[in-house]
């Protein structure tokens, strides 16, 4: 296959701690020759296991690039053992842009993957992370959130996986990692997916939906780098305990859960995020933005469960996941 067009600065091979770059060749109206710069850091302290950390594989996520971009600053050589790759921001240009899908392209970093080498700019950065840093790694942990269209309850999730033994190792890594919600998930579809890369290369995989609404609070921040730093140690990377406070568990393996809108209008949740719902229950309501009188369109759970995620602008249209029923696995 045709090599990969980025280089960096960075040597993966050396110990120490490296603050660089991902330099893609990039060629455009504002640089003729110019180049996609993606920030990264490599520590690394002797042999030992390799966690790669990404934030913002959708560029309006915002926990993942706060807690790494910390990390970034603070973590040293000699408090570590192993290797720590670290990519704050996976999708830069859709990160200063504040989208979630890259300005360059359109690019959804999270359904492009194995990428391509010859393809568009995201495309190539996919490629990057599937053949140049995903095989490095033993761990990989990438931070998202519900972006400016969703908010979610605070959890981290690993995916229901065909190899028990792998799972079992993604289950441990997402309990260190420690959030108000530890959920188990099929995807409605995975194709393309980091996550799914990840995994086929058996690799340790976590994520997370913390929060959202397009901004991070304190609170989902100090999720985020806690998460991390138990992790680390967790996997040995970093001394200490993982310090683990009560969550709960949830399950979001069942279709039903995911409810569709089929209506444009303004949306009243009629839940908040967190409360129990029952089968029935009118969990929304959208109104007609064009006329007075019309009764709403009702929206109600098919599931028994716990609202884990909803639209969060007040507007919605046809096609938007209007809201998220998990089940509690208690
Ligand atoms: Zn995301």
């Amino acid at each position: 296959m045709t090599d990969n067009p980025i280089n960096t600065d960075v040597d993966f091979g050396k110990d120490g701690v490296q603050h660089g770059h991902l330099k893609l060749p990039h060629s455009s109206e504002q640089a003729a020759w110019g180049a996609v710069m993606t920030p990264l850091t490599v520590v690394r302290n002797g042999n030992g296991p390799t966690a790669l950390l990404t934030g913002a594989n959708h560029g309006d996520e915002y926990e993942g690039p706060i807690a790494l971009l910390n990390l970034a600053a603070t973590l040293q050589q000699q408090n570590i053992t192993g290797r720590v790759i670290i990519v704050p921001m996976m999708n830069h240009p859709a990160f200063l842009a504040g989208r979630r899908t890259s300005p360059l392209d359109g690019g959804n970093m999270n359904r492009l993957f194995p990428g391509d080498p010859t393809g568009s700019p995201t495309q190539k950065l996919a490629d990057y992370f599937q053949r140049t840093l995903l095989p490095m790694a033993d761990l990989v942990v990438d931070i998202h959130a519900g972006g400016k269209t969703l908010d979610f309850v605070p959890f981290v999730c690993a995916h229901v996986l065909a190899d028990k033994e792998q799972q079992a190792r993604c289950v441990a890594a997402m309990q260190a990692f420690n959030a108000p919600y530890h959920l188990m998930i099929k995807e409605l579809d995975a194709v393309g997916m980091y996550d799914t890369a990840a995994e086929a290369l058996g690799k340790t995989f976590v994520t997370t939906e913390l929060g959202g609404g397009g901004s991070a609070s304190a609170t989902t921040a100090a999720i985020a780098k806690r998460g991390v730093a138990n992790l680390l140690m967790h996997a040995g990377i970093l001394a200490g305990t993982p310090e683990l406070n009560p969550s709960r568990r949830l399950e979001m393996t069942d279709p039903r859960g995911f409810i569709t809108s089929a209506h444009r209008g303004l949306l009243e949740l009629c839940v908040d995020l967190g409360a129990a719902v029952r089968t029935g229950e009118v969990i929304a309501q959208v109104y007609d933005t064009d006329r007075s009188g019309p009764e709403p369109q009702v929206y109600r759970a098919a599931i028994d469960g716990v609202l884990a995620g909803r639209h969060f602008p007040g507007l919605i249209r046809p096609g938007d996941t209007l809201a998220v029923v998990a089940v509690p696995a208690d």
